[in-house]
């Protein structure tokens, strides 16, 4: 690992000038320390955001819930609001790696990251949920942009997230069985927005399955999604699984979903 400098500012004023100043931010490290570590990134300063009290926390408000970018995925999970709001974004959470990653990784730098793998990104997409950043708000359709690739300029930072508290929502996931990373994953919710598919692990970047979301919008049930179909075009193949086999896993979780 190359050599770098560090720093732990505690407001976010302080995070935005070493953002400015060239600095990377270190969220919990699960991905970016990582790849460091692989060479594959090799930052010459970082910024940690864990000093930063206004960037952790969970509020529910306005029919919405309102997650700090460095709240972690076992905060998120073991939430008594997350799981009274939206049970199916506290089940995600509980499901992400392992304890020691959840333990550490948080939201914000799962979002940023954007692995195609990854399960938050399914979440923000299927509840049509904003990410804050110091600078603007990103809707959700607005924000994924391709493989590891976001709206984020260079220097923003997500502060947080608001995820709309939906009528039903539901997540399934085929995991890798080491990394527990998406094969496919699916987050369904019918809510103010409509209704709304997510799917990740299957291709580049998490997307909504527009078919799937009008045969579920006419009839909200798993039948409504019997004999359903996702093209495989541009779908994921790997050790892991063939396009075809992810594409013939969409329907059938998004179903599982729909409980
Ligand atoms: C063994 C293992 C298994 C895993 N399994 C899963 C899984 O099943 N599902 C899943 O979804 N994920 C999984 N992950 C990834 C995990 O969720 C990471 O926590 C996540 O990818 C990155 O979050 P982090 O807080 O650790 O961010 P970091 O690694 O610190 O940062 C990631 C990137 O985001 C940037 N960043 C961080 N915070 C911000 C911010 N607030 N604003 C702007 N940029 C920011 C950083 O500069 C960096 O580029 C796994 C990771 C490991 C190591």
């Amino acid at each position: 690992m190359q050599a770098f400098d560090y720093s732990r500012p505690t407001s976010i004023a302080d995070v935005k000038s070493a953002l400015a100043a060239g600095a990377q931010a270190l969220a919990g490290g699960q991905s970016l320390l990582a790849a460091m570590k692989l060479g594959l990134a090799t930052p010459e300063k970082l910024v940690d955001l864990s000093g930063v009290a206004a960037l952790k926390g969970i509020t529910v408000a306005g029919g919405a819930v309102k997650i700090g970018a460095m709240t972690t995925h076992a905060e998120v999970a073991a939430s008594a609001e997350v799981k009274k709001a939206i049970p199916a974004l506290a089940d995600l959470a509980s499901h992400i790696g392992d304890r020691q990653v959840r333990n550490r990784g948080t939201l914000g730098g799962s979002l940023a990251n954007a692995d195609p793998a990854a399960c938050y990104p399914a979440a923000v997409l299927g509840l049509g949920a904003t990410v804050h950043t110091d600078q603007r708000d990103i809707a959700a359709d607005d924000f994924f942009k391709g493989l590891f690739e976001t709206a984020l300029q260079s220097g923003e930072m997500i502060t947080a997230v608001s995820f709309p508290v939906p009528e039903k929502a539901g997540w399934q996931k085929f995991r890798q069985p080491a990394s527990r990373f998406s094969i496919v994953g699916v987050f369904v919710s019918k809510g103010a927005k409509g209704v709304r598919v997510a799917v990740t692990g299957a291709g580049p970047c998490v997307f909504r399955a527009a078919d799937l979301e009008k045969r579920l919008a006419a009839n909200w049930s798993a039948a409504a999604l019997t004999g359903a179909t996702v093209k495989a075009d541009g779908l994921n193949s790997d050790l892991h699984g063939s396009a075809e086999y992810r594409a013939a896993l969409i329907p059938v979780l998004a179903a599982r979903a729909v409980g």
